[in-house]
């Protein structure tokens, strides 16, 4: 345990908490990754319970993540700004965009302490290319003032804003309509945003209010949000077709492997004009 002998409290290593869940565990559980605690297990199984759609929504958002990322790329974009990173598994943003572009740019951000060692750890040795940073979407001023991002990014050219299943982690208090709007403020002209969002849309009010009990014993509560909602991220931008779906119905490749309609997330990409 995390007492000193004089019975005070530490913090175990790198403020890990083990005892709590974390979503970003979580999720990493539900693609079948290695990396999460008996705690996160324990909830990521009670929504597991609640069906299918969880675990073939994290795939699901995963392989949208990696067809987008592509796209962009093949668009000609070389800088990504990608926050709500997560653990690194199978096809990491610097891994897709870097086959198209070898020497893309990705700065990857996320609050969650684990994130930052796996990816660390991960990306030591992408030759300048990647950077982690650990900062928090509730505070957008602090991750465009990081000095690694300044150093990597290029706020003068188009950069892809990556939002993938983080903005259901940030509630209305946090304004997280404000907080997209200043981030994509600060890109240029050309610039694109690209998330996917969970919704409730095709759950039933008992299905929500069971997904979304489990998270408030998580570091992180859940706001699954409407697909109306989740298009007012997009106020201003210009949506790339086929808009907002859900996830897997957004350009999908051979290698889809659902084409379930109701998998529980909206996703969409949009150009700054
Ligand atoms: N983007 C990845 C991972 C999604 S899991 C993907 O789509 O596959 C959500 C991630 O967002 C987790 O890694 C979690 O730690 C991070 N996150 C949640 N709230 C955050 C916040 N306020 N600031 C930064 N990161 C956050």
């Amino acid at each position: 345990d995390w007492m000193s002998p004089d019975g005070t409290e530490l913090r175990p290593p790198a403020d890990l908490r083990p005892e709590i869940p974390h979503p970003a565990r979580m999720y990493d559980y539900y693609l079948g990754g290695k990396d999460n605690f008996p705690a996160d297990r324990e909830a990521a199984e009670r929504v597991i319970a609640l069906g299918p759609m969880v675990r073939l929504g994290a795939r699901a958002n995963r392989d949208f993540l990696q067809r987008a990322v592509r796209h962009l790329a093949e668009l000609g974009v070389t800088q990504f700004l990608d926050i709500g990173t997560g653990i690194p598994t199978a096809g990491n943003t610097h891994e897709i965009a870097q086959q198209v572009h070898p020497d893309a740019k990705v700065a990857y951000v996320d609050n969650d302490p684990i994130v930052l060692v796996h990816s660390r750890a991960l990306l030591a040795g992408s030759h300048g290319t990647t950077t982690v940073v650990q900062a928090d979407l509730r505070d957008p001023a602090a991750v465009l003032a990081a000095p690694e991002v300044r150093e990597l990014i290029d706020f003068g050219q188009p950069v892809a804003l990556l939002l993938f299943a983080i903005l259901h982690f940030i509630d209305e208090s946090d304004d997280p309509y404000g907080i997209v709007r200043q981030l994509v403020d600060d890109l240029p002209s050309g610039s694109y945003l690209a998330l996917s969002h969970g919704t409730s849309d095709f759950a039933s009010p008992a299905e929500h209010e069971k997904g979304t009990a489990v998270y408030r014993t998580a570091t992180a509560q859940l706001t699954p949000r409407s697909r109306e909602q989740v298009l007012r991220f997009f106020d201003g931008l210009e949506l790339l077709e086929p808009g907002l779906v859900t996830a897997p119905l957004w350009r999908p490749d051979q290698e889809a492997r659902s084409t379930d309609a109701t998998t529980g997330l909206w996703a969409g990409v949009a150009r700054k004009p």
